[in-house]
């Protein structure tokens, strides 16, 4: 079984391990695995040297790992580096590989991650979902699941879970969707819909997209906002490296912070919510376009083309977008707020703006805002890593199933 998501630490190794004989050695794997997966490829001596072992104590970890698959031996390293040559070590490209699924509002995605991060196969299905019962949905993810599993056995891997990344609040059980408003669903526990045999973990995909600019973003740092948008306004918070998740599992929901109490209702039941100014659809209309049939892309182009009501419409949403973090910020004192997802197409324009509210409002110097590199694949990479990540910090999990 992967450790399920709501309780591994992404900050580190070992995820609370006994402190046993036994938790001693399924942390050293750990310690093995992060710090060839991080540095390598490396001898066993200076994996040794990194991780303050002996050279035979790190021997044993290593011919467990690589008797399991999550690790292998290149060949002689190249000579020239300090002390005895010997065989580099790898993580292996064949061995456990993470799915990640991602359920939106417009599409379908399954991707599968092996362990040294690399996609290798995917699966993406256009279509609305808006308005759509669950149960075909859930469905066609399963058929989606099945091939890309299926594809990831034939190129040597073996899956090991499936982290499903979901537009609404999911309950801390990380499988119950407790209400996702642009799908309308409700109260809805994915594990029976979701029959692929696979541990299964649900997560709200501005969770996943925080952990995938965490896990695999540039020089990210350690405290940060993530604010995303797809059809809704995603956020989630990242301190000490660690995602912030609240009582229930809902932290983050930036996109129902007021930033005009008196404003338009909102489906949340709330008034003059973020999203009523900077979600897709509300920037559709302010831009005088259709929502629905007009899209975030066609935004892009015609803010790029000089078009003025988009422009001024995506000032707009910066504005508000600046009033909504402003709160956020003056509370936690994040490093920088990264923008992802759609956002990041309407960065130019939506940026002057969010900056110069942002400046006026925080108490102290300006936060900087960062543009994310991974664009609208974040929660679904995150997703995938998630199960990566969970071999990485405690392999004894598939090392033991391995050997069965
Ligand atoms: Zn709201």
């Amino acid at each position: 079984m992967t450790a399920p998501l709501h309780e591994a630490h992404p900050s580190g190794p070992g995820p609370g391990l006994p402190n046993t004989q036994q938790g001693m050695r399924r942390r050293n794997l750990a310690r093995v695995m992060h710090t060839v997966s991080a540095e390598g490829p490396l001898s066993r001596a200076a994996v040794a040297a990194r991780i303050g072992l002996t050279r035979a104590a790190v021997s044993t970890l290593v011919d467990e790992l690589i008797r399991a698959g999550l690790l292998e031996e290149l060949g002689p390293e190249r000579p020239g580096r300090v002390g005895r040559p010997g065989s580099a070590l790898a993580v292996s490209g064949r061995g456990p590989a993470g799915i990640g699924a991602e359920i939106g509002v417009d599409h379908l995605a399954v991707y599968a991650v092996d362990l040294r991060g690399a996609v290798r196969a995917r699966a993406v299905r256009q279509g609305t979902n808006r308005g759509r019962p669950p149960q075909p949905v859930l469905a066609e993810l399963t058929a989606l699941v099945e091939q890309v599993v299926a594809r990831a056995e034939r190129e040597g891997l073996r899956p090991t879970g499936l982290a499903v990344a979901v537009p609404g609040l999911v309950a801390r059980d990380a499988r119950t969707v407790v209400r996702a408003p642009n799908l309308d669903w409700h109260d809805l526990d994915l594990g029976p819909l979701l029959p692929t045999g696979l541990p299964l973990t649900v997560d709200n995909e501005a969770n996943f997209g925080s952990l995938a600019e965490l896990w695999l973003g540039e020089n990210t740092p350690r405290d940060f906002l993530h604010v995303s948008a797809e059809i809704g306004i995603g956020g989630a918070v990242v301190v000490d490296g660690r995602l912030l998740r609240g009582t229930r599992g809902f932290a983050g929901e930036l996109g129902h912070v007021p930033v005009r109490p008196e404003g338009p209702r909102c489906a949340c039941g709330g008034r003059g919510c973020l999203e009523q100014y900077a979600g897709e659809e509300a920037v559709l209309r302010a831009a005088g376009l259709t929502p629905g049939e007009d899209h975030v892309e066609l935004l892009a182009e015609r803010a790029a083309q000089g078009d003025r009501d988009v422009r001024r419409a995506l000032r707009g949403a910066g504005t508000a977008l600046g009033i909504a973090l402003t709160g956020a910020v003056n509370l936690l004192d994040p490093e920088t707020v990264v923008l992802g997802g759609a956002l990041v197409a309407l960065a130019p324009w939506l940026l002057p703006s969010l900056e110069r509210e942002l400046a006026r409002r925080t108490a102290g110097p300006p936060c900087a805002v960062a543009v994310s590199r991974l664009g609208s694949e974040g929660p679904l990479l995150g997703a995938a890593h998630s199960v990566v990540r969970a071999v990485l910090d405690d392999p004894a999990t598939v090392s033991v199933a391995g050997q069965a």
